[in-house]
C-alpha cells in the first residue's frame, strides 16, 4: 500500500500534463501509465497552435525533438484539392516521441511515473481514493485523476456521444520523393464515402496516415484493412496519387472503435476527469491533443488553489462543449453521402469556410492558460 496525494491513471497527454503541474508545485503524486515503454497511438499528430501553447508552458520545445512544421490544409475530395494556409504556426510530431518526452518530464519534475502498470478500478476509500491495480497491488491517495484516453476502464464506461459510429485507423508511410515533396508543409484531409483520413510527414521522412471509417461500411468490405486502402484511393484520386510507390512502416495499421465522438462530461463523481475521458471532440479539427493538455493543466491549477473536482468539470464543461458540438455536426456531414458533397462543394465556393471552423472549434484564447 502506498499512499500520495494525488494519483493519476493515464500517462497521455492529460494525464502528464497535470503530472508535471503538481509534481512543479511539490505535490507527491503518481502516474500509472499501462504500457511498460514508448509506443505508437491512433492520432493524426497535427499539433496546433494551441497544444504547442501549452507544451511550451510545460517545458517542451517540440521543434527540438524533429517535429516538422505545417503551414497550410488542403482538402482532397471528387471535386479536386482546395488549400488555404493554415493562420497559426502548426507542427507534426510522432505521439510515441511526445508522450515519452512528457512521462520523462513528469519523472524529472518529481512524480513518481509507474510504467506497465494497468489500472483495473477505482473506488473511494475512507478520505480518500483506492486505485485497484491489473497485477494486484492497490495505490492509496487523496485524490483521483482519470486520463486513460480512448480507453475505458470497465467499471467506468463513457456514454456513446454524438458520433460513436466510427473506426479510427493509422499508418506510417514512406511516400515516394516526388510525392512527398509535394506533401511538405502541409497537412491534406482526403474525404472518401463514409469517412476520411489526415495525411502529414512527421520527423525522420515518415508520412501519418491516419483516419476513419463508419464501423458499417468497413464491415461491408469484410473488415479487411486492404479493401479500406483499395477503396479509400477509389474514391479519393488526390489520395491514390500520394500513395503510388509508398511503403508501408507498419506491420498492420493501428486501429480503434466506438469512439465516443461529441461526448463532454458535465458532472464529476468526486474524480477529476482529464482528456478524451472528459471531451471528444472530432479528429479533422486537430484539437483533441491542445484539449487533453488543457484539461491537464487546467485541473492542476484549480486543484492546487482548492477548487473541487465538480467545479473543475463543470467549468471545462463551459470551456468546450460549443467548440465539440459544431465539430461534431461538421463530421458528421462529412461522413455521410449527400452531405459530403454539399461540404465540399461549399469549400469550394469559399475557402476561408476551412478557417472559420477551424477558429470556431478551438479552445477561446480567453480560456488559455498561461
Ligand atoms: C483518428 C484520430 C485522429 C486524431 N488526430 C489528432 C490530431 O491530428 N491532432 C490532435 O490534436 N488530436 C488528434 N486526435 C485526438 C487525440 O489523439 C486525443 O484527443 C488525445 O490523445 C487525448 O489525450 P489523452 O491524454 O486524454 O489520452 P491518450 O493519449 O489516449 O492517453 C491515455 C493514456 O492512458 C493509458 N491508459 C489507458 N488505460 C489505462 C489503464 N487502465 N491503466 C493505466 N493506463 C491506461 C494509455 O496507455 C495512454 O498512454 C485524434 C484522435 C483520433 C482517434
Amino acid at each position: 500500500m502506498n499512499t500520495y496525494e494525488g494519483v493519476i491513471v493515464g500517462g497521455g497527454l492529460a494525464g502528464s500534463a497535470a503530472a508535471i503541474t503538481l509534481a512543479q508545485a511539490g505535490r507527491s503524486v503518481v502516474l500509472l501509465e499501462k504500457e511498460s515503454q514508448a509506443h505508437h497511438k491512433v492520432c493524426g499528430e497535427f499539433l496546433s497552435q494551441e497544444a504547442l501553447v501549452y507544451l511550451r508552458a510545460l517545458g517542451v520545445e517540440v521543434a527540438t525533438l524533429g517535429a516538422v512544421p505545417i503551414n497550410a490544409v488542403r482538402l482532397a475530395g471528387r471535386f479536386g484539392v482546395s488549400e488555404v494556409p493554415l493562420p497559426f504556426a502548426s507542427r507534426a510530431l510522432t505521439r510515441r516521441k511526445l508522450d515519452e518526452e512528457l512521462l520523462q518530464l513528469a519523472e524529472r519534475a518529481g512524480a513518481t511515473v509507474l510504467r506497465g502498470r494497468r489500472v483495473l478500478s477505482f473506488d473511494r476509500a475512507d478520505e480518500g481514493w483506492s486505485v485497484r491495480l491489473a497485477d494486484g497491488a492497490t495505490v492509496v491517495a487523496n485524490t483521483v485523476f482519470l486520463a486513460t484516453g480512448k480507453h475505458d476502464l470497465r467499471e467506468r464506461p463513457r456514454p456513446a456521444g454524438r458520433q460513436g459510429d466510427l473506426i479510427a485507423f493509422k499508418m506510417y508511410w514512406r511516400l515516394a520523393p516526388e510525392q512527398a515533396a509535394a506533401l511538405e508543409g502541409h497537412v491534406e484531409l482526403n474525404l472518401y464515402r463514409n469517412g476520411y483520413a489526415g495525411m502529414l510527414p512527421v520527423e525522420d521522412g515518415a508520412v501519418n496516415l491516419c483516419g476513419l471509417v463508419k464501423r458499417a461500411e468497413y464491415l461491408r468490405m469484410g473488415a479487411r484493412w486492404e479493401h479500406l486502402l483499395t477503396a479509400m484511393q477509389r474514391d479519393c484520386s488526390h489520395l491514390k496519387q500520394r500513395l503510388q510507390g509508398a511503403t508501408p512502416l507498419l506491420a498492420k495499421p493501428l486501429a480503434i472503435s466506438a469512439i465516443p465522438y461529441g461526448f463532454v462530461r458535465e458532472r464529476s463523481d468526486g474524480a477529476w476527469v482529464l482528456g478524451d475521458q472528459a471531451a471528444v471532440i472530432p479528429s479533422f479539427t486537430g484539437d483533441g491533443m491542445s484539449i487533453a493538455l488543457h484539461s491537464g493543466r487546467l485541473a492542476a491549477g484549480m486543484y492546487l488553489q482548492g477548487a473541487t473536482a465538480e467545479n473543475f468539470q463543470q467549468q471545462l464543461h463551459r470551456e468546450l462543449s460549443q467548440q465539440v458540438s459544431l465539430a461534431t455536426v461538421v463530421s458528421r456531414a462529412i461522413v455521410s453521402e449527400p452531405r459530403r458533397t454539399l461540404v465540399e462543394s461549399a469549400v469550394r465556393v469559399w475557402p476561408g469556410l476551412l478557417g472559420s471552423v477551424a477558429r470556431r472549434t478551438r479552445i477561446r484564447p480567453d480560456a488559455m492558460l498561461g
